[in-house]
């Protein structure tokens, strides 16, 4: 049943992320992003296929914790553990060229998981635009913005509605997109 495996994947983000916190000054829990994220995608996107809401509130588990996506297909099936595995930077690369791949891989990723990675980069821009983490200069911000609008640019074609409110956030900053 849909309403019991999107319970069970917030219970699983939730554990997973249980000692994380959020980078603004706040230090939000950290669950409270992959739930906004999901909720961006539902209440903003009109997203109801099932697989991209699971596949959202479990996309920062591998990244970020010590999950792996071996217990995402256990626990979740191969599709899922397809999309999280699409929307997770491989940790094992320097920062930079991290950054560089997602610009370079966004416009070949899925349908499913270019609704995911649209709605994480807008909840990820709305957060530093209400409040700049502890530490970030005005400059980190700026460069933050740009890289995301790359990586948007291969997503377009996807949600009408999230790019256009991303758009909106790109446009307050100048930011060419
Ligand atoms: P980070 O990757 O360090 O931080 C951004 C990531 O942190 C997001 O993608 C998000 O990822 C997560 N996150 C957690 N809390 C927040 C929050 N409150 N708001 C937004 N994101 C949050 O950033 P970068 O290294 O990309 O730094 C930005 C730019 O600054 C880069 O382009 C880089 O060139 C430059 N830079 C500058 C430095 C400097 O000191 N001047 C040092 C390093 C980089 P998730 O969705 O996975 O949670
Ligand atoms: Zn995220």
């Amino acid at each position: 049943m849909v309403m019991e495996v999107l319970i069970k994947c917030a219970n699983f983000a939730a554990i997973k992320h249980k000692d994380q916190r959020r980078k603004d000054t706040d230090k939000t829990p950290y669950i409270n992003h992959p739930i906004g994220v999901a909720y961006i995608l539902t209440e903003e996107g009109g997203i109801a296929d099932p697989e991209v809401i699971q596949a959202a509130l479990l996309h920062d588990t591998v990244e970020d914790t010590e999950c792996t996506l071996d217990e995402i297909k256990e626990h979740f099936g191969d599709h899922v553990a397809g999309i999280v595995d699409e929307v997770s930077d491989d940790k094992t690369l320097p920062k930079m060229e991290r950054k560089r791949l997602q610009i370079e891989h966004a416009s070949s990723c899925s349908p499913q998981a270019k609704l995911v990675k649209l709605a994480d980069k807008l909840y990820n821009l709305r957060d530093l635009n209400c409040c700049t983490p502890e530490g970030w200069s005005e400059e980190r911000v700026t460069e933050y913005f740009e890289w995301a609008a790359k990586v948007v640019k291969g997503l377009r074609g996807t949600n009408k509605t999230l790019e256009n409110e991303l758009d909106k956030l790109f446009r307050k900053r100048n930011i060419r997109f």
